[in-house]
């Protein structure tokens, strides 16, 4: 997927709404230190999905919320906004928002989704929460000292099949339902006879 523009509001240090354009070729971002730069990269893996409270550096959920400093009261919503083209050249626009006690809640196109049609969006498009394109500080030891099977996840990730694994539980699961009603039906029918 092909980033074109990135909009946050209340997430984190960006209290007030900012959007940045994303133009094609090498984007860097600079500024000292702690005025939110790794923030910037929390966003994209944020509206892709992330559900791990860890890897955003925070302790719930909630924590992406911005929480006011001393001059500044806190917000209750945090809300990121990504726009770009998904590989097959079409306008995507994902849209994540968390509200204090209301949980978060997603939208592709204007359309409200549940967290794993997200996720699957960005696993197909090679580009997910977890994928090697977003590379944070500390990544590059971990997958130093990744096990096999998750060095095996992250060639998934980049190869942009784990989608398939989500796709594949899910037709197990049908499966299942499956048997268990046609088993269900068996003994209605020997009940019939
Ligand atoms: P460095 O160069 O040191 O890695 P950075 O530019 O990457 O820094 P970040 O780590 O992205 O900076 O930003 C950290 C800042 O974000 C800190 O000032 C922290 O207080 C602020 N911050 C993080 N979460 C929140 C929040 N929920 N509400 C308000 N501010 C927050």
């Amino acid at each position: 997927m092909q980033i074109r523009r990135l909009k946050l509001s209340g997430f984190k240090s960006f209290v007030e709404p900012a959007e940045l354009r994303i133009e094609p070729g090498l984007t860097g971002v600079v500024g000292p230190n702690g005025c939110g730069k790794s923030n910037l990269l929390e966003a994209i893996r944020w509206v892709m999905g992330e559900s791990s409270a860890k890897s955003m550096r925070g302790g719930g959920m909630e924590d992406v919320i911005f929480a006011g400093t001393t001059g500044r009261p806190p917000r209750d919503f945090a809300e990121v906004v990504l726009q770009g083209a998904a590989a097959d050249g079409e306008e995507l626009e994902v849209v994540r928002r968390i509200e204090r006690g209301a949980g978060s809640a997603y939208r592709v196109n204007g359309r409200d989704v549940r967290a794993k049609d997200v996720a699957l969006v960005f696993a197909d498009a090679a580009t997910g929460a977890h994928s090697p394109a977003l590379v944070s500080q500390g990544r590059i030891a971990a997958v130093i000292a990744a096990r096999p099977a998750e060095r095996r996840q992250m060639l998934e990730e980049a190869a942009g099949i784990a989608g398939l694994h989500v796709r594949r539980k899910d037709a197990e699961q049908k499966l299942r339902a499956t048997e268990a009603n046609l088993a269900r039906l068996d003994d209605m029918l020997a009940g019939l006879d």
